[in-house]
């Protein structure tokens, strides 16, 4: 489903340039779900970014949804990312004016589904994040941990065959943070999806099917 050969991405130039990853390789199949758990500063957030077509690498082969898409236009990336990958952003996204569920509800009319459809998709994804008494509230009036169970929600809405969430229990309880991984899963597993979570999280980490870290720019095995 996804894979990575030989991927750098270098940010700045001379002096100043910083060289995140170093020939990183990464394979995710369909169905699984990969925890990617690395220090601060190591490049989580940049290989996520690479997988969801959000950044272009300096260097290396990237395959995504199994299409190879260094030849893909900026708008087949964007087809390619609305259709088929759910992304939870770390600093999550949701737009302010617009409620929870309409913060759902908006990837899937931009991928051309009917209101009467995307409701109740939405409801129901809201009904698996815990959060559907909530449905009606603008993200402002809710908790930060609200928040990200929206936009795990808003993530999953079009029914994506790739999800990436950078840190999607950073700023939930354990127990909660543990509910919100397990309902993760189980979309994943439902939809035969795949998924790169990074988290700084050990015990969600543990529960996934892998475990990567990234040391010197390279992706490998993590023991935890
Ligand atoms: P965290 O756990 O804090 O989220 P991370 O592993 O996600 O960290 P990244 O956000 O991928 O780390 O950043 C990796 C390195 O690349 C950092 O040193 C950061 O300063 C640098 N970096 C990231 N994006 C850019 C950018 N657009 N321009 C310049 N440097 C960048
Ligand atoms: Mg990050």
């Amino acid at each position: 489903l996804i894979n990575l050969k030989d991927v750098s991405q270098t940010y700045g130039t001379g002096g100043a340039a910083v060289h995140v990853l170093k020939g990183a390789d990464l394979t995710v199949s369909k169905g699984e779900l990969v925890a990617l758990v690395a220090p601060s500063g190591a490049g989580k957030s940049t290989l996520l970014h690479i997988c969801g077509l959000l950044e272009r690498p300096t260097g290396g082969a990237v395959t995504v949804v199994d299409q190879a898409t260094e030849k893909l236009t900026d708008r087949q990336r964007t087809l390619l990312r609305r259709h088929r990958i759910g992304y939870v952003y770390q600093f999550h996204h949701l737009l302010p004016e617009f409620s929870a569920i309409e913060n759902v509800m908006m990837p899937q009319f931009i991928a051309g589904a009917n209101e009467d459809k995307a409701k109740a998709r939405s409801i129901e994804l809201l009904e698996i994040m815990g959060i559907a008494h909530r449905a009606t509230h603008r993200p402002a009036e809710l908790s930060g941990g609200e928040q990200q169970r929206v936009a795990i929600a808003r993530a999953a809405a079009n029914g994506p065959s790739l999800i990436l969430a950078d840190e999607p229990t950073g700023n939930l309880d354990p127990a909660t943070s543990d509910k919100v991984f397990d309902a993760l899963s189980a979309l994943v597993k439902e939809h035969e999806a795949g998924c790169i979570i990074a988290t700084h999280n050990h015990d969600l980490a543990r529960k996934a099917d892998r475990v990567v870290t990234i040391v010197d720019g390279k992706v490998t095995p993590a023991e935890l």
